[in-house]
């Protein structure tokens, strides 16, 4: 059997290798934050794990907790240099919800005026019964789930 062929690295792969150029925001051990090139809004950040993984499922709970420990910092740092007091962040997953780059990340949007992120959100209803199985199929793929 052949080898599978490597798929070509991520833009955000190779600005990580330092290939690319990025306006860096901050930087850690496990953690780059940059500009986004296409900002929503002045001040949109993009913040990305070291570790290679397309998808925010695949990452372990290292990186996820490294991102986890700057986010606040880089929102109030956002916040104080914006003059935003409004944000959002995004975190996207397959092209079906909006991924175009396929090296995990948040966006860090800030909310100014009319700019920054627009959501389309359509509620839908949650009966009892609905929710009593979601609820059991979810805790049993948790309890399953060793990593
Ligand atoms: P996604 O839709 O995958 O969640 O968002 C990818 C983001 O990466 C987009 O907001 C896009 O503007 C940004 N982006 C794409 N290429 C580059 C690049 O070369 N440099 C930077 N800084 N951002 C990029």
């Amino acid at each position: 059997m052949s080898d599978p062929k490597p798929s070509p690295p991520t833009i955000f792969a190779r600005i990580l290798a330092g290939e690319l150029p990025c306006h860096k925001i901050y930087e850690d051990e496990n953690v780059l934050a940059f500009l986004d090139i296409f900002p929503l809004s002045p001040g949109h950040l993009l913040i990305i794990p070291k570790e290679q993984k397309a998808y925010l499922h695949e990452l372990s709970a290292g990186s996820a907790a490294a991102i986890g420990r700057v986010l606040p910092r880089l929102a109030r740092a956002t916040m104080a240099a914006t003059g935003a007091t409004a944000y959002n962040l995004l975190q996207n997953n397959g092209a079906a919800a909006h991924q175009a780059v396929f090296h995990v990340h948040f966006h860090l949007i800030p909310k100014i005026g009319d700019r920054g992120l627009g959501i389309g959100w359509v509620p839908g209803k949650l009966p009892e019964a609905d929710a009593h199985h979601m609820v059991a199929r979810i805790q049993d793929a948790l309890d399953s789930d060793l990593s």
